[in-house]
């Protein structure tokens, strides 16, 4: 991992940019010319993939330098229209240094439901990953897109793209690319023992707390707390609990309201 201050040389980033593209492209996270990719190269500038190649087959000269407007400084070929989502999560949050995008199957299902990931079933998951939450559905190409993540850009790593995939992103590409393996391993582990086996022992409140003080000390303050089934339950009782007794304050009010009359009459 570079330091913060360190960018990545034009060469360097236009070199990982082609081998996370073969690693998204093999690990099945794409089909044809989906998802892309691109890299902080200084303060206002970009490498980005290109619009309609393969990841799987990019070279470097194939690549788009940008600056964070989205104006192109240099490459030969156009860059892809869901560049703009990348823009806007490092104009939104200036520690993002890489940003991946990507259909992995498992979790872009999740995103077809509308259903975050945010079960406490994994250390790594909440330490590595966090939870996850949906983008609302956005016509792609189009700046609904970029609307619809900017509000998680900052508390968060990563989001699902509602009907379409995910986003993740990084302080440096190896962590943004991680993230987007994590998440597609979170999805599939959820399926697993939600909807196959049935049955999930979830991180009880004190163990996931003390995960994020994990995280913490490793310098990640974004992520969420996933939310324990325990704590759900415990605010059920408590709500059913609270409504009972306003039910029996208002019982007891109209028979003392009633009998107060008839002594009256
Ligand atoms: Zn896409």
């Amino acid at each position: 991992m570079r330091n913060k201050q360190q960018y990545y040389t034009d060469n360097e980033a236009k070199n990982l940019i082609c081998e996370i593209g073969r690693r998204v492209y093999n690990k099945n996270f794409v089909a044809a010319n989906d998802g892309n990719i691109s890299i902080k190269v200084g303060p206002n500038t970009i490498w980005a993939t290109p619009t309609g190649v393969s990841k799987g087959f990019m070279t470097p000269d194939m690549m788009v330098k940008m600056d964070l407007e989205g104006n192109v400084i240099s490459g030969e070929m156009k860059p892809s229209s869901e560049v703009k989502m990348h823009l806007r999560v490092y104009n939104e949050n200036p520690e993002v240094n890489a940003v991946v995008h990507a259909h992995p199957p498992v979790a872009t299902s999740f995103a077809i439901a509308g259903v975050s990931l945010d079960k406490p079933i994994s250390p790594e998951a909440v330490v590595l990953l966090g939870t996850v939450p949906v983008a609302p559905y956005a016509t792609p190409g189009t700046q609904e897109v970029p609307d619809s993540i900017a509000p998680f850009c900052k508390d968060y790593n990563a989001v699902l793209l509602a009907n379409h995939g995910a986003l993740t992103w990084g302080s440096d590409i190896i962590q943004a690319y991680f993230r987007m393996e994590s998440l597609e391993h979170y999805a599939l582990m959820l399926m697993y023992s939600n909807n196959i086996i049935n049955k999930a022992n979830e991180l009880n409140p004190t163990q996931i707390s003390d995960l994020i003080n994990i995280r913490k000390s490793m310098g990640i303050q974004t992520g969420g707390v996933p939310q324990s089934s325990l704590d759900a339950q415990r605010s059920k009782i408590l709500n059913n609990k609270e409504e009972m007794i306003e039910h029996i304050v208002r019982k007891v009010t109209e028979e003392v309201v009633n009998q107060l009359m008839k002594e009256n009459n």
